[in-house]
């Protein structure tokens, strides 16, 4: 997927501008928020739950060879292959390959976050292949020619009149006169469509919420039920996954499962829960004739020792845009590549560079909510303030900028200078916002004041206040 992170600032004023993802992201609140409070009302080791899905993923990642070989030997023990992939180009060769050694024309896609990193399917169509989405949200943007906006929920920027005109523009061979009015008519038209699909496919793309190393199995969670009819009907099941999905037993990929439904949508379970190991067996019903696990790193392993290692214990929720003030306001697309939110603003720049990706971390209120509902307890303001530090060392940001930084710390270091600096400019702010109480503009602050006034400081500074309290417990 091509980035247009880089142009952040610009993609969010357009955004922030565009009443249909205002009216779309205001659902995020009853959508996710209300409902994951209510499923963990309803679990009290959730806390408990949250610490031993930390650990697993710790463990993990300190011994990653380990179990990747694992499950590697695990996976052609059961009849499959594992293609290691250091790159997207050469993920994309690995299922290339593939698809061509069977003379395969369609190829059926789960959802995948890692599939819209390699561009799997811009690819596949440059070779004459036929893609299909068939999670729903991923068919509808695929119609649309559009990125997802949301890892779980990818079409969560439209309103089902967006789905009506893009399903009457594009199933144009069926009644023009039918009524898709309510959203069950639009969710039995997409079923209709995408049940001849699973049949006519050649090879089925899912991806894998969990790679199992003690049994070689791999694992996906969907609403659906798509990702079964995508890996159980075509000759090729293709697993496109990458390496820290791993962990060591079915029990830790339960432990986790108990945190990920909730966290994403509010549910004590997904729909469907499908463990998938190597290809059909002898007297087996269904089942796919080959099995491959395309293994991908793209940039994985380099964060591992590195300050952004807890990032690789992300399981892929959501939980941590749906609580995001800055999401709520910009939506996904404003982040410019495959993932958005607080997350994407630490794993984007690990992925595709700081210099691309640098305006990321900076979008962030660092109110903290994330790191709070995030289900692996990934500190996430701390990392996007470490990337923030690394685009300051690399002079990624405008002179002005880093000067104004520079001279804020020569003070910050000289604590009288700072307090007297600071009193000056808190009374001369006061005296600027006068009988309004607010100040309509300020130099240097434009980007501030250009949308909403800044309220003029009040009474005594933090600091004047600060010392006031410390005598006053010397006293009592
Ligand atoms: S960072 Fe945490 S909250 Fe966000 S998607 Fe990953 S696991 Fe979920």
């Amino acid at each position: 997927m091509q980035s247009t992170s880089h142009a952040f600032k610009d993609n969010a004023r357009q955004a922030v501008g565009d009443p249909r993802i205002r009216k779309a992201m205001g659902l995020m609140k009853p959508g996710f928020q209300d409902r994951r409070a209510r499923a963990l009302s309803r679990l009290p080791e959730f806390e408990r739950l949250r610490e031993e899905g930390k650990a697993i993923k710790d463990h993990v990642l300190a011994n990653l060879d380990v179990y990747l070989e694992r499950f590697e030997s695990k996976v052609v023990e059961a009849g499959g292959q594992v293609h290691w992939c250091r790159n997207a180009a050469e993920a994309r060769e690995a299922i290339l390959g593939i698809c061509r050694s069977i003379g395969a024309r369609t190829v059926t896609k789960g959802k995948s976050m890692v599939a819209e990193e390699i561009a799997i399917n811009d690819y596949l169509e440059e070779q004459g292949l036929t893609p299909i989405e068939t999670d729903l949200g991923e068919y509808i943007i695929q119609l649309r020619n559009e990125p997802p906006s949301h890892i779980i929920a990818p079409a969560v920027h439209l309103s089902k009149e967006d789905v009506e005109q893009s399903f009457r523009e594009i199933h144009t061979w069926m009644d023009p006169a039918r009524v898709l009015a309510e959203p069950r008519a639009l969710v039995n038209e997409a079923r209709e469509v995408l049940r001849r699909k699973f049949q006519e496919a050649d090879v089925g793309i899912t991806g894998a919420n969990f790679l199992i190393a003690e049994t070689g199995s791999t694992v996906i969670v969907t609403n659906e039920g798509n990702g079964d009819l995508t890996q159980t009907l075509p000759k090729v099941h293709i697993v496109l996954a990458s390496l820290e999905k791993v962990v060591p037993t079915l029990e830790d990929a339960s432990t986790i499962l108990r945190l990920l439904a909730r966290s994403a949508t509010g549910q004590e379970f997904s729909a469907y829960t499908t463990f998938s190991t190597g290809p059909r067996r002898p007297g087996d019903l269904d089942g796919p004739e080959q099995f491959h696990v395309v293994l991908v790193d793209n940039g994985r392993t380099a964060m591992l020792g590195t300050e952004f290692q807890e990032m690789l214990r992300c399981i892929r929720c959501g939980a941590c845009m749906n609580h995001c003030p800055v999401y709520a306001a910009v939506g996904g697309h404003a982040y410019g590549w495959v993932y958005p939110g607080p997350m994407g603003s630490v794993l984007t720049p690990s992925l595709i560079g700081v210099q691309e990706a640098g305006h990321l971390p900076n979008a962030s209120t660092f109110c903290g909510r994330c790191e709070s509902v995030c289900p692996m307890k990934i500190p996430l303001p701390k990392m996007m303030r470490h990337w923030r530090e690394r685009e300051y060392e690399s002079k990624l940001q405008p002179a002005a900028y880093r000067y104004g930084l520079g001279i804020w710390a020569w003070f910050a270091r000289r604590p009288a200078l700072y307090h007297l600096g600071t009193r000056l400019a808190a009374g001369l702010l006061g005296r600027l916002g006068r009988g309004r109480g607010r100040i309509a503009s300020l130099p240097l602050a434009g980007g501030w004041t250009g949308g909403r006034d800044m309220p003029a400081p009040q009474g005594k500074t933090f600091q004047q206040l600060w010392a006031e309290r410390a005598r006053g417990r010397e006293a009592a």
